[in-house]
């Protein structure tokens, strides 16, 4: 019976699209049909609509566990608006308006509804459960499931009690990210039976990954270079440290390109203000840890560059895979240096449990090997993932001889960077812009996209919500190629449903005639923070670090590595007050015996009270009377 259902029309008038994507159909039948099923699927790939849809026709409610409350908040969000109606249910609602859905739940209200690992640890939540009409479970990120998984939560372990309580409900595992032995962990745990198992090829075809190996100076200037090569487009730059995103992103604005930063120690409002900025494409650069990113929604990604070598193969597949989740030409950057793999073997060191630890070298190990060795690095990807492919040269890496300019380049002939750290003259992103390979060019009308980004932002605004819930950027992208003349002709763009439609429709109707009458986009403005500018007026007008760190919203590592900077560059006199004169005594006779390339085995070598920071500034002057000497 399920397999004459007609999926097409529910799709058309609650996603908008026209088609189902690679396995997407399968997997909503065998749902439909109450199989158990395990589903692989890379990320972007639409694992969302295998659960959402079948909950629809269903009739019945599917219960979605989630790892981030963000996340499922957002889900409920689009959901909304496409007309389906869902709940999140977690401990950060109100008591009331927590009862109230779990009444609504139980009259069968909802086609779905989220709950958090937590929620449905608590005790009353099994028998609550049993009195809502549940169609069937669906477990996101099921790889958090897994201690072989890189991003493993003990609240996941729980969930085999499902099967006991629910023997005769369906469970689904959705996860874009499993090994084999993660996904042997997955439906042990889970107590799937005969699971389906739908497995997506790992193969991002669009995607160039390329790797780099940099040495200590050039990162910065090969950064710089690299962004050029994406003017107007959306770029993710992850960053290992908290500092180095404050400091990346200064640097950048001192470059004159804008970026927003992103990581755990901001407040909660900047944090998000900096990523609505971003997804909204208001500034389109953002630099952040791998904080960023669970749940971000963007489709047009053009490049995620990483400044660091990341923790693991899987780690580095799901943060890379960010990119161009539109299905366009987008680039993988890792710029590596060999201390990264010092650092990381550092922290596996600490790891306590022998078997935790063990699984870490393993990791380790193979990062180490994809980084480093010859082999095709999309072929080296898949088979991580216990993927064998057919073929044997990408023609979409380093290795496969993927040219780059920015990558020929001799590094030697570059001046450092951080040498252009004064303050001359702005240079703009846009003048300076190499012209984008042909595979990340975007064609059509520029000035109608920026005109309807710029409306998307600010009825995101208006409405509270995300932009990319308002309209997703492939939906953008197909709104500016059709430009509709009438609500009907809007239903055909991907993503207006029914509903969408009925909400946005006149008013972006309104907008392209405007457009077409010759409105445009405002410019973007001017304001440019200036931060080696800034940091230098602060310290004139005798600020102390802890006070510049906190006008500037930084850390204070950040300010005094970037006044470090300016010493070292002959941009800023040292002040013997910065240090106290017995641990500057100290740290020069350690500087003297161990050298000034490495700060590491300075730390270690002096005193606890010594901070990071007081070596950094010495350690400046030191290299600064260096440079001075040898020219
Ligand atoms: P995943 O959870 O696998 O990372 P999502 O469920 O978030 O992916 O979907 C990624 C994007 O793809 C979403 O914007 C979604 O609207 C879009 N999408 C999903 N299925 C389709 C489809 N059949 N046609 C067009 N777009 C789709
Ligand atoms: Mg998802």
């Amino acid at each position: 019976m399920t397999s004459a259902t007609d999926l097409l029309t529910p799709l058309r008038r609650y996603w908008g699209f026209d088609s189902f994507r690679p396995l997407q159909e399968r997997v909503v039948r065998s749902l439909m049909a109450g199989h158990d099923s395990c589903v692989v699927m890379p990320t972007g790939g639409g694992k969302s609509l295998c659960y959402q849809l079948p909950a629809l026709v269903s009739e019945k409610t599917a219960v979605v566990i989630s790892p981030l409350i963000a996340l499922m908040q957002d889900q409920a969000a689009q959901l909304a608006q496409m007309g389906i109606s869902s709940a999140v249910l977690n401990s950060s609602l109100a008591g009331a308006k927590q009862s109230l859905v779990m009444r609504e739940a139980e009259s069968g209200q909802y086609r779905l509804l989220y709950l958090s690992p937590e929620r449905l640890a608590r005790a009353d939540t099994i028998s609550w459960l049993k009195r809502v009409p549940v169609a069937f479970f669906a477990i996101d990120e099921a790889h958090c499931i897994s201690e072989w998984g890189h991003e493993f939560r003990p609240e996941y372990r729980q969930f085999s009690c499902l099967r006991v309580h629910f023997p005769d409900r369906p469970i689904a595992a959705f996860t874009a990210s499993a090994t084999q032995r993660v996904r042997h962990d997955i439906l042990e745990q889970l107590q799937l039976r005969e699971p389906h198992k739908y497995i997506a090829s790992f193969h991002r075809p669009n995607l160039r990954y390329l790797v780099k190996e940099c040495h200590d100076r050039e990162q910065s200037s090969l950064l710089v270079r690299i962004l050029r090569n994406y003017p107007n487009s959306n770029v993710i730059v992850y960053a290992p440290t908290i500092a180095r995103v404050e400091e990346t992103v200064d640097f950048l604005e001192d470059q004159g390109m804008a970026a927003v930063g992103y990581h755990g120690k901001m407040d909660t409002d900047t944090r998000r203000r900096n990523q609505e900025r971003w997804t909204s494409d208001e500034v389109r650069v953002l630099v952040g840890t791998i904080a960023f990113g669970l749940g971000i929604n963007k489709a047009a990604v053009r490049a995620v560059i990483h400044l660091s070598l990341p923790k693991s193969i899987e780690q580095y597949y799901q943060e890379a895979g960010r990119a161009g989740r539109d299905g366009d030409a987008a680039d993988c950057i890792l710029l590596w240096q060999k201390r990264d793999t010092g650092l990381l073997a550092h922290f596996i060191e600490q790891v306590t449990d022998p078997a935790e630890r063990e699984r870490a070298w393993q990791r380790y190990h193979a990062i180490r090997r994809f980084a480093e060795s010859g082999h095709c690095r999309h072929i080296q990807i898949c088979s991580h993932f216990g993927e064998r492919t057919k073929w044997t040269s990408c023609g979409a890496c380093d290795v496969c001889g993927c040219e780059s300019q920015w990558l020929l380049k001799s590094m030697e002939a570059e001046p450092p960077a951080r040498t252009q750290l004064s303050m001359p003259e702005v240079t703009h992103v846009h003048e300076i812009s190499t012209p984008a390979p042909e595979s990340v060019a975007t064609g059509g009308d520029s000035e109608l996209r920026d005109y309807i980004r710029e409306w998307r932002r600010e009825m995101s605004k208006e409405q509270g919500v995300p932009a990319y819930i308002v309209m997703h950027d492939s939906s953008l992208e197909d709104l500016c190629r059709r430009r509709p003349a009438s609500l009907a002709e809007l239903l055909g763009v991907s993503g207006f449903g029914e509903r969408k439609t009925e909400l946005y429709g006149q008013l972006i109707l309104d907008a392209l005639a405007r457009f077409d009458k010759g409105a445009r986009a405002a410019p973007p403005p001017e304001k440019r923070s200036r931060p080696a500018e800034d940091t230098l007026r602060l310290l004139a007008e005798g600020r102390t670090f802890e006070e510049i760190a906190r006008i500037r919203g930084r850390q204070l590592a950040s300010v005094v590595g970037l006044v470090a900077e300016l010493v070292e560059r002959g941009k800023l006199e040292f002040q013997s007050g910065w240090v106290e004169s017995d641990k500057q005594q100290s740290i020069e006779s350690a500087c003297a015996r161990l050298g000034i390339r490495w700060l590491k085995p300075l730390k270690e070598a002096l005193p606890p009270e010594i901070s990071s920071e007081e070596i950094r500034l010495i350690v400046a002057r030191l290299r600064q009377q260096q440079l001075r000497a040898s020219a």
